[in-house]
């Protein structure tokens, strides 16, 4: 079986690493103690194994790695309500603290910890038999999530450089934290996960903020109710993992379908239907009005608008009972209303997979993966801020009393900035001589499958 071993770093690592292994234990079945409650073993047991390790007398065990600077989040998941089933020796965690500084976590308090998390890494990677890869859960406007977890990145790729290296990242935002240092932490971590992970989930607290107070109403989202809606799409993501099914079933497939350019492997993801923790959301009941919803852009989970960019590539996990050829027919027509948002150079750029089984308390549920060149738009929002005080190095020396030196925020901008303007470059692909005729042809091929009429909308 191919295995993926889960890390989780810092506050917010471990806070959504906690509720994405609520979560993913109850789809499987798994109680607080590790036993195997559910119903039907063959489906929910059949890749187990791809998070769980099997224990002696049958318990299934999170194959998870909890790493933290402070005592503090890792005691809350510790005597939380999975506490007991996680492994113990992989709590790895440190009194210092990091107060926010990525310098911390990247090259002196992190640093000083990072061979006791290797060391646990290589004990889960040598149980495993096929290990495919590893996920990271963190922040990156912080500093042990940002500093330590980038680092952690980077020594998993120096020793396992054949094995697919996933992020789930929050980006921060001002709406939702009040740390004026952030964007550095940010950028600098963003210096990272261009060169060392093959595809990062971009999870916008900007955009989760949004969504909890327009969409769910909530006047004051609290981080529970961010996580909930972080837990709704890690679940929706993994689904093809955990679940049998042919269609982007490990993370390397994923990755393969979903990134054209080595550089470009940052994801928009979005859910539906959209609920909030205390209140179920029914309203997407059928394939025509999922589909629809998990495209809309007030559902996405990143601040930035798929309107003003093009999709690379794309990918929709639907869940539950419903008519695979309903879905293909949905999402064809979704593609053909849409085809100005989709780049023509990459046919069939956009994968659908259907898992029978709905997450709990649903009858379907969707998850939308965009590779959009939109999420430019957040890259932006971060330079601006970094931007703003990089201009006369406020705050400076909390980085540089650490060891750093100046150039590396002039490098991790400028990385930045070349970023930017790869995925602009992709964004206009389309409008260079050549590609036109392209377009065309796509075009054609469209009509002769649907409307003329849908070509408007
Ligand atoms: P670390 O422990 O040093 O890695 O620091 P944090 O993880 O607390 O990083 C601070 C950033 O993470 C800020 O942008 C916070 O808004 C964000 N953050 C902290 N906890 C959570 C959480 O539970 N959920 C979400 N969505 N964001 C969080």
């Amino acid at each position: 079986m191919r295995e993926i071993i889960h890390m989780q770093t810092g506050q917010c690592g471990n806070q959504i690493g906690s509720s994405f292994w609520e979560t993913v234990t109850e789809e499987h079945g798994i109680s607080p103690t590790g036993a195997f409650e559910g119903v039907n073993p063959d489906l929910l047991l059949e890749r187990i194994s791809v998070y769980f390790c099997e224990a002696s007398g049958g318990r299934y065990v999170p194959r998870s790695i909890m790493v933290d600077l402070e005592p503090g989040t890792i005691d809350s998941v510790r005597s939380g309500k999975l506490g007991q089933l996680y492994r113990p020796d992989n709590f790895v965690f440190g009194q210092s603290g990091s107060g926010n500084n990525w310098a911390k976590g990247h090259y002196t308090e992190g640093a000083e910890m990072i061979e006791v998390v290797m060391e646990r890494v290589r004990m889960e990677a040598e149980g495993c038999d096929s290990l495919q890869g590893f996920q990271l859960t963190h922040s990156l406007g912080g500093g042990t999530g940002s500093g330590m977890g980038t680092l952690l990145i980077s020594k998993l790729r120096e020793e396992f450089p054949d094995r697919i290296m996933t992020s789930f990242s929050v980006i921060p935002s001002p709406k939702v934290s009040d740390t004026v240092v952030e964007p550095y932490n940010a950028m600098l971590s963003m210096h990272q996960l261009v060169e060392n992970t093959d595809q990062t989930f971009a999870i916008d607290n900007e955009a989760l903020y949004d969504i909890c107070f327009r969409t769910l109403k909530l006047t004051e989202p609290t981080y529970t109710d961010l996580n909930h809606l972080i837990s709704l799409t890690m679940s929706g993501i993994t689904t093809s993992f955990r679940f049998p099914g042919q269609l982007n079933a490990d993370l390397r497939k994923l990755s393969v379908n979903m990134v054209p350019f080595p550089r470009l492997h940052f994801f928009i993801t979005g859910n539906s239907p959209l609920s909030s923790r205390t209140t179920v959301n029914f309203s997407a009941v059928n394939v025509p009005e999922l589909t629809r919803q998990m495209f809309d852009p007030m559902n996405m989970m990143a601040a930035c608008d798929p309107r003003h960019g093009r999709y690379l590539t794309a990918a929709m996990v639907f869940r539950g009972r419903m008519s695979v050829r309903e879905v293909d027919d949905q999402v064809l027509q979704l593609q053909n209303k849409n085809s100005s948002y989709f780049v023509e150079w990459i046919p069939n750029n956009v994968k659908t997979a259907v898992c029978d089984i709905p997450p709990r308390g649903l009858k379907m549920s969707g998850t939308f993966i965009g590779n959009s060149t939109s999420i430019q738009e957040i890259f932006k929002r971060i330079d601006e801020q970094f931007s703003a005080m990089f201009r006369r190095k406020a705050f400076m020396h909390w980085y540089t009393g650490e060891g750093m030196d100046e150039m590396e925020f002039t490098e991790a901008q400028s990385n930045m900035i070349d970023l930017i303007q790869e995925y602009q470059q992709y964004q206009e692909a389309t409008v260079e001589e050549g590609d036109d005729v392209e377009e065309d042809e796509a075009g054609e091929e469209y009509n002769e499958e649907e409307e003329p009429a849908d070509e408007e909308t």
